[in-house]
């Protein structure tokens, strides 16, 4: 199925209404109109006054509320993922422009952003879904300087960015992308869920202490993975949620800084022209252009977002623009790039696969009865000798030959009843009759035995597959280790006090 990128606007509030606002119209909500200013400087000077148009799927004005921004954008991508299909929601524009604001939020609960709107709303959605069992993880990291770090290492808090371990990337051989030293949370409820992003954006602004602007300078992704159990079959899906809140897009010129911040100016602006570089790269593809190769491994995050960049995934952006003219340049440049990343595509598709636990749970099951089976089996019947009070009855069973040269079907049925201890003893009244009861034996054995080396087959056949599924599930991605291996650590978070994001108590929504 196809899905094109959605693309979305908005604009922050003016600090001066009236001075230096720039000048723009906007239509239907869609398409954003930009008067450009006199002296703007692209290199040239403009003499005359130009309007250029950019189209977006929504522009959402200064006035629009975190909850309307919310609706419109967030709620048709979760409902796909909670569907099984991956999605990303990512924010760009120039620092200041608004993208924290848009993707975590401001200090009080009314002005929360996406991430926890989405958590909130997930949490809803999956208590209504009651045809699915959902288990939902949460992980949480920052890349910065091309380097990737884990913001919900509890460690983390009392060790300086230096001695954190770096997230290492590992590639398999159908090139999925496998994350080391980065842990995930399983997550049973909203709350939690915010807990863990409140810790994450505390323990990114105690790393960035050298320099208090450095949120501005590091990409955060914010992932939920979900795993859906349809209660009444044996597949499941799991689909990712990422959330990022990029680095500033600004260029920040070299003349202006220099020393570690010029490395990480450099880093910054590297990793986003890389970005950039995959969108033209995806662009020229779609156009026809023989494009094999997209650079997506030029950049840590470039990598990292491959798959909502041109892979499985509905992907959104959210560009954010300040709405002064001192910024124009910086707002052409990310309307501009908005514009192409608009014009991609990716090809979505479920991830469902075999919920092999439901499967070794039922092979364990069909094991149990075989086992049963085979028990009885070889016991040759239920019935033991030692019930001899029903001799009488059980002589009784036997077929009666009223004088008449018994039949081989007969003879059949009576020495089946003493193989199966039915009856105490033969009563053979002739050679004739002895070697019919010799014949029958032969006859039974052989169909006993044929029905013991299928019936063992069969079980070997089933014990190997229910070995094969086992090996398969313990191979089956580091996921699934380091989901057991890692647990929500919050309680730590909640002595500490100040994070960068605190929700005041929630209102009554
Ligand atoms: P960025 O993450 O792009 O660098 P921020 O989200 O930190 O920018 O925004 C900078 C400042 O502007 C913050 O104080 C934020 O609260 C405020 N701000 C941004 N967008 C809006 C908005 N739409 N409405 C109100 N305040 C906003
Ligand atoms: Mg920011």
């Amino acid at each position: 199925m196809k899905s094109q990128f959605e693309v979305y606007l908005r604009l922050k509030p003016s600090n001066n209404q009236s001075q230096n606002a720039m000048q723009y119209q906007i239509y239907q909500n869609k398409k954003l109109q930009v008067l450009l200013p006199k002296h703007v400087k692209f290199g040239m000077i403009n003499h005359t006054r130009d309007n250029l148009d950019f189209n977006f799927t929504h522009v959402f004005d200064q006035k629009s509320s975190q909850e309307h921004v919310f609706t419109n954008v967030t709620t048709p991508v979760i409902n796909s993922f909670l569907d099984g299909y991956n999605a990303t929601i990512f924010a760009y524009g120039q620092t200041g422009s608004g993208k924290t604001y848009t993707m975590s939020g401001a200090e009080t609960w009314q002005l929360r952003g996406i991430v926890p709107r989405a958590l909130s709303y997930i949490f809803d959605e999956i208590d209504k879904r009651n045809k699915f069992e959902y288990k939902i993880y949460i992980s949480f990291m920052e890349i910065y300087n091309e380097n990737a770090y884990d913001l919900l290492e509890k460690k983390h808090l009392e060790t300086p960015l230096e001695q954190w371990n770096k997230i290492a990337l590992f590639e398999d051989d159908q090139n999925n992308i496998h994350l080391k030293n980065l842990s995930i949370h399983q997550c049973n409820n909203e709350q939690e869920g915010i807990d863990l992003l409140m810790m994450g954006n505390f323990i990114r602004q105690v790393s960035s202490t050298p320099m208090n602007q450095s949120s501005s300078r590091s990409h955060c992704i914010f992932t939920v993975t979900l795993e859906g159990y349809e209660t009444s079959s044996e597949t499941c899906f799991v689909s990712k949620l990422h959330l990022v809140d990029l680095a500033g897009s600004e260029r920040i010129s070299k003349s202006q800084v220099e020393g570690n911040l010029l490395n990480e100016a450099k880093y910054i602006n590297l990793s986003l022209t890389y970005l950039e570089q995959v969108i033209i790269a995806l662009n020229e593809r779609m156009k026809g252009a023989n494009r094999q190769h997209i650079p997506y491994r030029n950049s840590l995050m470039t990598t990292l977002l491959k798959d909502s960049l041109g892979g499985n995934c509905k992907t959104v952006m959210i560009a954010t623009i300040s709405s002064e003219n001192d910024n124009i340049e910086e707002s052409l440049s990310t309307l501009r790039f908005s514009q192409r990343v608009g014009q991609l595509e990716n090809e979505i598709r479920r991830n469902e696969k075999v919920d092999l636990e439901a499967v070794v749970k039922r092979l364990e099951q069909e094991k149990l009865v075989l086992i049963r089976e085979l028990e009885q089996y070889q016991r040759g019947g239920a019935s033991t000798s030692s019930n001899k009070k029903n001799q009488q009855q059980q002589q009784n069973l036997l077929p009666q030959s009223n004088g008449q040269p018994i039949s081989q079907k007969d003879v059949q049925e009576k020495v089946e009843l003493y193989l199966n201890e039915r009856i105490p003893m033969l009563d053979v009244k002739s050679i004739e009759e002895t070697q019919k009861c010799f014949e029958a034996m032969k006859d039974l054995y052989n169909t006993r035995m044929k029905e013991y080396v299928t019936e063992l087959t069969f079980i070997s056949e089933k014990l190997q597959k229910y070995d094969e599924i086992l090996t398969r599930k313990k191979e089956q991605s580091s996921f699934l280790e380091q989901k057991e291996n890692s647990s929500p650590e919050v309680e730590i978070y909640r002595r500490n006090e100040s994070p960068q994001i605190t929700f005041k108590k929630r209102a009554n929504q």
